[in-house]
């Protein structure tokens, strides 16, 4: 789809590819994804997420949202009216979130999208009340804004910060696996969740790495 960035920013063009590569990634992982849920929830995480995103990409093809706040708040809107169960409100938040941060802005450095990603994650953390150790989305997220930090405190180059941020988040989703869930339907299991990746953590790995992907031209 889109190649990388000819500079070390991201445009709204740029997040709108992310958004696109993203809709594909989760058509492509509908079936993985609802596998993973019928372990330890109610098997409808890949419907949900595709016919979320299905209905996000066709609502940014009839708007002419121009800023990448107001496309980031349509995202989150989306979600919230078509997406079912916990997943609707708990993605439409990262997005609202995420788009509150961006406002004014018409690029994004690394460190704005770090904002952004921090602020996401703070939302979706008070949104669902889970905290890391939870076996949530909010594993793999907290790992990738961290890394995203390190990996700008440390000088690493616009792609291998992306990608950077994008292995922790991989490394938060594998760490579900053992767990015991907390929060969320699969937490009426028990110690039978132990075992189990987690749904909501995979997607939002699959988030991270289409960001990185996508922008760090390897996609
Ligand atoms: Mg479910």
């Amino acid at each position: 789809m889109s190649g990388a960035p000819s500079t070390s920013t991201i445009s709204h063009e740029d997040v709108l590819a992310w958004l696109r590569v993203y809709a594909q990634v989760i058509a492509d992982n509908r079936g993985y994804l609802t596998d993973l849920d019928a372990a330890i929830g109610d098997a409808d995480h890949g419907a949900n997420m595709d016919r979320g995103f299905k209905a996000v990409i066709a609502k940014l093809m009839d708007t002419a949202d121009k800023d990448i706040s107001t496309t980031l708040r349509t995202v989150g809107m989306a979600l919230i009216s078509t997406v079912g169960g916990a997943a609707g409100p708990l993605y439409g938040t990262l997005f609202l979130q995420a788009s509150q941060a961006a406002a004014g802005k018409t690029a994004l450095t690394l460190s704005d999208w770090a904002t952004m990603l921090d602020a996401a994650t703070e939302g979706v953390i008070k949104r669902g009340k889970a905290g890391p150790g939870d076996k949530t989305m909010v594993d793999a997220l907290v790992p990738a804004v961290q890394a995203l930090k390190g990996a700008i405190a440390a000088g690493q180059s616009f792609p291998e910060a992306l990608q950077s941020s994008a292995r922790a988040a991989e490394h938060g989703m594998q760490s579900t696996l053992p767990l015991i869930a907390h929060k969320g339907r699969a937490s009426y299991l028990g110690e039978r969740s132990a075992g189990h990746l987690d749904p909501g953590a995979t997607s939002s790995y699959l988030l991270i790495k289409a960001a990185a992907d996508t922008w760090a031209g390897s996609y």
